[in-house]
């Protein structure tokens, strides 16, 4: 068995990675490198390996970072299937359209510049169009967690939740070699424990070879869930009370549903006061309905709401909006009220125009439930940073801006440690992958101090074991 890291090597984004055994090659996710043009070329480069010879790819979960080049491999001549939750699958196909529909505008873009300079652009072109994304469809091949598939007379592989995302799963590979059976557990991304919805990560407690992901291998979150929810009533309250607004720039996909079913919570227990809730993101409808579609997924909390007759994403107030001129009536009500829009780091997306309209009222609140990136608006906005550049004008922060990262989908440090702990022999190797250097370090020199054998692989790195 040979196996190669093509991505999220010393860094979260581009997770995919090589295993090749005597009679099948697997891919294990084939996501999309993140952050900053060099990245962004890197999407570009040829696949380290021959697509063609990939047999199968498992995919852990929807995030972008994890199935985004998926049109990439189809392009350049996989044949095989792609096998994920049937939800993993459904939400995938929401992510991957999405992103073929900004490329394709972002490439529009750039050229009518171009054109406009009299400058050559015939080089620019989207990373993926919608019909590239579209034809990742046909390979799809849901399977549930549990469920042992049969990849070659020697290789077979099963799901496992991963408490991530809606669907998401490890991947337990075992494999037979001079008549023993080996194991390969690939985390994918690991959630945290007590969130919503979602079960908790299942426990593993054997495999000789363990990737695990490590974005907060040097972190622990300084609020749990419960005290986040604790806090977001608090603001809002406080918010609505002088009349002013909630803006929360969320990611689309997990996280919108969230803290949907969260506000769900709070209304019907008569912790809030009715007030209006408006999700404005195209996307975010559109994985809500996965989500409602998807309720054999539910932890045990969310299906004691379900057979108590608790529609946990609906509740008075609530209010889906569908088009732009919906969303830009917004802008005039004048009664105190709640907007969740996309980005999620407010790089672009409708929560820019609520921003630009409300980010001067002192009565506003803006509320952050997730990480923010070096170089976006958010995170100019959670240092602090005032004025701020919107929509080329600057703009006094007068609004308060919270930071909840207690809603974070990722396991901390803590649980991180926690969850391999249930390990009853320890792995005779571990990988720490998708974590930036210096938190995959911080985790492996935490996982040695344990006793195990743990390292962090560098991109093209490989490793044989029998
Ligand atoms: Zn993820």
């Amino acid at each position: 068995m040979l196996l190669k890291f093509c991505g999220a090597a010393g860094e979260v984004t581009g997770s995919c990675h090589l295993v090749r055994f005597s009679d099948v090659t697997v891919l294990l996710d084939c996501g999309i490198f993140q952050g900053g043009e060099e990245r962004h070329i890197r999407n570009r480069e040829p696949f380290p390996f021959d697509p063609q010879t990939v047999k199968a790819v498992l995919l852990s979960h929807a995030h972008l970072d994890h199935c985004g080049r998926l049109p990439l491999l189809v392009k350049a001549g996989f044949k095989g299937k792609i096998f994920a939750t049937q939800a993993t699958c459904d939400l995938a196909k929401i992510v991957l359209l999405d992103a073929a529909k900004l490329q394709e505008e972002d490439a529009a873009w750039k050229i009518k510049r171009l054109k406009k300079k009299g400058e050559d652009w015939s080089w620019v072109s989207p990373l993926f169009t919608t019909s590239d994304a579209e034809r990742v469809f046909e390979h799809f091949e849901p399977v549930p967690y549990g469920e042992w598939v049969d990849l070659s007379p020697t290789v077979r592989f099963r799901l496992r939740d991963a408490g991530h995302l809606l669907g998401s799963g490890m991947v337990e590979l075992r494999w037979q070699s001079n008549g023993k059976e080996r194991t390969l557990l690939f985390t994918g991304d690991l959630g945290q424990s007590g969130m919503p919805i979602l079960r908790d990560p299942e426990k593993v407690e054997q495999a000789e070879l363990l990737l695990m992901e490590s974005t907060y291998g040097n972190r622990e979150h300084e609020t749990t869930f419960n005290e986040c929810v604790e806090q977001l009533r608090q603001i809002i309250t406080e918010t609505v009370s002088k009349g002013g607004r909630v803006l929360i720039p969320s990611f689309a996909v997990g996280r919108t549903q969230e803290l949907l079913y969260t506000l769900n919570d709070l209304v019907e227990s008569g912790q809030l006061p009715i007030v209006p809730v408006f999700v404005d993101s195209p996307m975010a409808r559109e994985v809500l309905k996965v989500y409602q579609r998807h309720r054999e997924l539910y932890d045990e909390e969310a299906s004691r709401k379900l057979r108590s007759g608790d529609e946990p994403f609906t509740f008075p107030g609530l209010t889906i909006v569908a088009t732009v001129e919906e969303s830009k009536t917004l802008n005039e009500l004048r009664e105190p009220c709640i907007i969740i829009a996309g980005s999620g780091m407010c790089t672009g997306g409708r929560i820019k125009h609520h921003l630009y309209h409300g980010i001067g009222n002192p009565n506003n609140a803006i509320v952050f439930v997730g990480f923010q990136a070096k170089g976006t608006l958010g995170r100019q906005l959670v240092e602090g940073i005032s004025p701020v550049r919107i929509f080329g004008e600057m703009h006094e922060v007068k609004a308060r801006v919270f930071l909840l990262d207690g809603f974070s989908a990722h396991a901390d440090r803590r649980y991180l440690l926690q969850w391999a702990s249930s390990f009853a022999a320890l792995p005779t190797q571990t990988f720490l992958v998708h974590g930036e250097q210096e938190a995959a370090n911080s985790l492996a020199e935490a996982l040695r101090g344990m006793g195990w054998n743990a390292t962090v692989p560098r991109l093209g790195q490989e490793f044989a074991m029998e």
